[in-house]
């Protein structure tokens, strides 16, 4: 058998999914349908692990979360025109953020091009925007070929997301299997280190610094750099602030973290140590009021075009995170110097933090119902894992819950990320589900929404339960966008108004029963008013780890945080 392949003949997406194996991608998330579903088919036959999804924007957040957490780009499957279309909030949510994602798309038949033909759309052009690389394989030969230019691309230099058209009659049509060459796996990314006369004079404006910082984002997640940044850290003595997604890279309950005194750190640091953040609205474009109009920043980032956005830097150290960070420590073992640990710096920083932090402990033990934001970000940070993963979206309930909620490993915070987006939260979680059970068994998903942010993709609590995944979804409930209002004034509210059009924009529902949503399909839900039974409820939910939770937390629908020294924060997602 076998002894003559000159005949045997292959499919396109049988060449599809063997070249994404090829290329070592592990997992693919989408909704199948014409023409696509002979794609997973073929790709769950070669031990890709295939997700099906509810909705494809869904399914493009996970993909791209898989690349984040994994460094190796998930895969989005989706079909011709609007599976594509859904598609895009995912592609550019990933760009925006930086991660490796591959958008695999099913187009309208070649020959039918320009006729309206089914789901007809111009797709490589639409996704050329939201990319770095959008293209279509002109042959099937040429398809393994795109495949790893799109997954090399994808992850060299800044991450990103690549897109793949493919036409609906590649899928089936056959082509010779000794035609068909396999591209070997792309190299692993290249390392570049900073120039050393640059290193050099980063260490000689950091010893300088009265008042340092260390500012520390996703990009140094990405990078895996949480070794080399913690010794830096402690070596010399150094403050630091992770970014929302920084966070975890050095422990947030490390002593040195100040994110308890955020404001005030970044208001008075004379010299800023960018470790892959960038300065645009998430750092206040590192511009006055925020910072000093003096400050210095020593600026890495693996790209070059990023480098003195916004600000001036006094240093700038093109290369990859973990390297460049090793570099520094190098410099530091030759000529060891300490930010004084007991010095004005950090004794003005640890007074800030205490008191700030009393502020919150105030607020979390009021005792009036409905609870407010920190009460339950209280109880739920009293009973979290410290390992656990917790993915993040809503307004107040990602603001406050950032602060409250204490991530202990690198890569595990996902939320609304640099995009500002809404409605990622459940295919984050899918995908953190998924990375825990093949990475790091038991370690536990814990999905923080607000009611709205729940909404967007809520019907993904069937993939969750069809997967049986352990996530803990908590819906932070305030009856609305914002703010909502309680039963009583909505029913007023109703008799008083001649038509429903004129409810404020921002209501939802209130008292919505969304742990129904979870137990429809066979997961556990929970409706919960009080701190007894929320502590009750997530203690049951974390010991049982046979079946998906969704506790439905009701809070004061006006609760809104705590005073700001900048009124602005309030409306910014910081
Ligand atoms: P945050 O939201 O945490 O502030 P950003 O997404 O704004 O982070 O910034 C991340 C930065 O990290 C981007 O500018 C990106 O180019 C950079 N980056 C990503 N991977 C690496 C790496 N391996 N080494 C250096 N910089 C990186
Ligand atoms: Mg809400």
């Amino acid at each position: 058998e076998g002894s003559d392949r000159s005949e045997e003949q292959v499919s396109g997406a049988k060449v599809i999914a063997q070249a994404l194996k090829t290329q070592d991608v592990e997992y693919m998330f989408g909704v199948v349908g014409i023409p696509v579903t002979e794609i997973a088919l073929a790709a769950q036959e070669l031990g890709i692990k295939y997700i099906g999804m509810r909705n494809e924007q869904a399914a493009c957040y996970a993909a791209s979360a898989v690349g984040y957490l994994t460094g190796r780009p998930g895969v989005c499957l989706v079909v011709s025109g609007p599976g594509l279309i859904h598609a895009l909030g995912g592609m550019a949510n990933a760009n925006m953020n930086c991660w490796p994602l591959i958008v695999i798309g099913g187009s309208s038949e070649r020959n039918q091009e320009a006729m309206g033909a089914f789901q007809e759309f111009p797709q490589v052009e639409a996704c050329r925007l939201y990319t770095k690389f959008s293209a279509r394989p002109s042959t099937i030969e040429l398809i393994p070929f795109i495949i790893e230019k799109a997954v090399r691309s994808s992850i060299y230099g800044r991450p990103g997301a690549c897109y793949i058209d493919i036409p609906a009659d590649f899928v089936t049509l056959q082509a010779n299997v000794t035609s068909i060459k396999y591209k070997e796996c792309c190299m692993p990314p290249p390392v570049s280190m900073a120039e050393t006369s640059a290193v050099c004079a980063a260490a000689s404006v950091l010893r300088d610094a009265k008042q340092p910082l260390l500012i520390i984002g996703k990009g140094a997640a990405y990078s895996h750099a949480e070794d080399s940044i913690r010794k830096l850290v402690e070596q010399c003595s150094l403050p630091f602030l992770p970014t929302p997604m920084g966070k975890g890279v050095v422990p947030d309950n490390h002593p040195n973290c100040v994110g308890a005194a955020r404001s005030r750190a970044l208001q008075s640091a004379d010299v800023i140590v960018l470790f892959g953040a960038r300065l645009n609205w998430i750092l206040h474009f590192g511009l006055p009021p925020r910072y000093q109009a003096d400050v210095k920043f020593i600026q890495i980032d693996i790209c070059a075009e990023e480098l003195g956005n916004n600000v001036r830097p006094s240093v700038i150290l093109l290369g990859d995170i973990n390297a460049v960070s090793k570099q520094l420590l190098e410099q530091f073992d030759k000529t060891p110097w300490q930010c004084p640990p007991d010095g004005q710096w950090w004794k003005t920083l640890r007074e800030k933090m205490k008191s700030n932090e009393a502020i919150s402990k105030e607020l979390a033990s009021q005792k009036s119902l409905p609870m407010n934001y920190y009460t339950v970000f209280y109880h739920v940070q009293e009973q979290l894992p410290q390992d656990s993963f917790i993915v993040s979206e809503g307004a107040n309930t990602m603001d406050i819950g950032r602060t409250m909620l204490q991530n202990c490993l690198p890569r595990h915070r996902l939320d609304a990320g640099s995009f500002g987006t809404m409605g990622v939260g459940l295919g984050f979680a899918i995908a953190a589900a998924l990375v825990a059970k093949d990475r790091s068994p038991g370690q536990r998903v814990i999905c923080v929404e607000g009611d709205s942010a729940f909404g967007f993709s809520g019907m993904e609590v069937e993939t969750i339960c069809r997967y049986n995944l352990p996530i803990i979804l908590l819906v932070v409930n305030n009856n609305g966008i914002y703010q909502g209002f309680d039963a009583d004034t909505w029913e007023k509210m109703l008799h008083f108004q001649e038509a429903a059009t004129t409810v404020p924009p921002m209501c939802l529902l209130p008292n919505s029963h969304y742990e129904q949503v979870m137990t429809t399909f066979g997961g556990k839900g929970y409706f919960v008013r009080t701190p007894e039974e929320l502590q009750h409820s997530l203690r049951q939910a974390l010991q049982d780890t046979s079946k998906p939770c969704l506790l439905n937390i009701m809070i004061e629908p006006q609760s809104t945080r705590k005073a700001q020294d900048f009124h602005w924060l309030t409306r910014s997602n910081m």
